[in-house]
């Protein structure tokens, strides 16, 4: 799980992404998390610097009924219709992105005083998380993109739901308003300026060229699926990041793109078999025309998204960059994006 809430106060919520931070100030007690839902123990894990993975709870006992163990179950696939009801989305899920100043200059070199600040960080984060009556937590706040991320790609119909980010324009108050898609259309300088200008949750494909993941002296280079000749990219400028947090991106990235390549090999291995079986002969006799119809078939629906908030760069058109260089506000997911009719 991505949350869980401190056994000493129920009302203190605490993303995962934040569990290498603890740790690094000597704040972090292990045995100090429960489940958001449900009396159940949180583990922290891979909150370590040496640790590839981002760090998580792992959450082993739910008790029976946990409405959190019923999301995180909901959030694993992606929904055909809405699960709001009259008295709204009937699980904890997160409403608003809190960021507390601290975390964006946690770099290598310690600082001092960090250790009162921290303690600071924890109350500052609890008092600004909505509490709600009977201590459910149907309205949360997050401390990165990721689970605003992983709502709105498990829950198409359900778009409507609140969701505030701080810097944005607080006229945008839902998930549909807030995310917004570069459009894959025609490069127009005028028109493009006047969709990207504002800040936003954007979101675009990775592109699959072999050069889509470029790193320069601390600058992130990603570039981004567009149809047409001059790519357009987002540029994030990692140097004050952590290594820790610079490696996660990019082996976070590596790890999907293998994951989609594992894919696509096991579903064309499949399908080639199931091919022998009805023609018989070996896989070295399939007819090249066919084995191109085999090979787009096994092709998945999945791609590499790319979501952050920012903005278009105002000197170059064809570069977004990462709000305050913020790894909170960045996330990557292998998914398949649905959008409704209307
Ligand atoms: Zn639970």
């Amino acid at each position: 799980m991505d949350i869980a809430r401190l056994k000493s106060n129920h009302s203190h919520i605490i993303d995962s992404d934040n569990l290498p931070f603890l740790n690094e100030m000597h704040e972090l007690d292990k045995d100090a998390f429960i489940c958001i839902g449900c009396q159940a123990k949180a583990l922290p894990c891979s909150y370590k610097p040496i640790n590839k993975k981002r760090a998580y709870f792992m959450i082993n006992d739910h008790e029976n009924g946990c409405d959190a163990y019923k999301y995180e179950q909901l959030l694993e696939k992606v929904h055909t219709k809405s699960i709001t009801t009259e008295s709204g989305f009937p699980y904890p899920y997160p409403t608003k992105l809190y960021l507390q100043d601290i975390l964006n200059k946690t770099n290598d070199k310690k600082e001092k005083n960090i250790e009162s600040r921290s303690i600071k960080y924890i109350s500052n984060y609890a008092n600004n998380t909505d509490k709600i009556k009977n201590t459910s937590f149907h309205h949360h706040t997050a401390g990165t993109i990721r689970p605003i991320v992983k709502h709105f790609i498990s829950f198409p119909y359900d778009r409507n739901n609140m969701l505030s980010l701080p810097m944005l324009d607080s006229s945008l108050s839902t998930y549909n308003q807030i995310f917004k898609k570069i459009s894959q259309y025609k490069f127009d300088l005028l028109q493009w300026k006047k969709s990207y200008t504002d800040i936003k949750l954007y979101y675009a494909r990775l592109s699959l060229e072999k050069d889509s993941i470029k790193t320069n002296n601390g600058l992130i280079t990603l570039k981004l699926l567009f149809s047409d000749y001059s790519p357009v990219s987002l540029i994030i400028d990692t140097t004050n990041w952590s290594n820790k947090k610079r490696n996660e991106i990019l082996d976070e990235l590596s790890s999907i793109s293998k994951q989609k390549k594992d894919l696509y090999i096991k579903t064309l291995n499949a399908k080639i078999s199931q091919y022998l079986l009805q023609s018989g002969g070996i896989k070295e006799d399939i007819p090249a025309r066919e084995m191109k119809k085999l090979q787009e078939s096994s092709k998945s629906i999945e791609e590499i998204y790319i979501f952050f908030v920012g903005s278009l760069d105002t000197n170059n058109s064809r570069k977004f960059i990462l709000f305050n260089d913020d790894f909170r506000l960045y996330y990557a997911s292998l998914c398949n994006i649905v959008y409704p009719a209307s």
